[in-house]
């Protein structure tokens, strides 16, 4: 055994870790181990390498309501997911020789956040979400962008400025 990491080998370990991000189309039913797919909980932002999305630019209020979604998200035993967009992590040896790959910070989410939408409609997209659309430029499904958007409404509506008080 070589103390040394060969390229081969940093690379067959990188795709074993990409084995478990998973890859689901916009607005695609829902469906994940025990949980059978149900037709109004859809997918958004489920991406992986070679599979094209579109890209494109969202409205600022989205994304700053993205980032207070995925704050607190929900679904965490679905594990970590890496961005598969981002130049791999380094791989750093630790002290008793074996290859550890260090935490890349945001270009990895943990859980899933939920947004519903109308008729019905839940959206599920991994915490991923948010550094696809700051850092990749990902533009998720309009229905998906106004729900998120919807979210932010009655919730932190402020009760100053209204026409009975002032
Ligand atoms: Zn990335």
């Amino acid at each position: 055994m070589g103390r040394s990491v060969s390229p081969a080998t940093v690379a067959a370990s990188c795709s074993l870790l990409h084995s478990w991000h998973m890859f689901f189309p916009d607005l695609t039913p829902y469906e994940y181990g025990y949980e059978l797919p149900r037709s109004n909980v859809l997918n958004v932002g489920w991406l992986a390498r070679g599979h094209t999305f579109p890209v494109g630019p969202v409205p600022e209020a989205f994304v700053n309501e993205l980032r207070r979604l995925v704050k607190s998200p929900e679904n965490l035993y679905r594990g970590y997911h890496t961005c598969e967009f981002c130049p791999e992590p380094p791989i750093v040896i630790d002290s008793e020789g074996r290859r550890v790959i260090p935490p890349p910070g945001e270009t990895m989410g943990n859980g899933e956040i939920r947004v519903a939408g109308s008729r019905g409609i839940v959206y599920v997209a991994p915490v991923l979400v948010l550094h696809y659309v700051e850092k990749h430029s990902y533009q998720p499904p309009i229905e998906f962008v106004r729900a998120v958007m919807a979210n932010d409404g009655p919730k932190r509506r402020k009760p100053t400025r209204g026409p009975q008080r002032r």
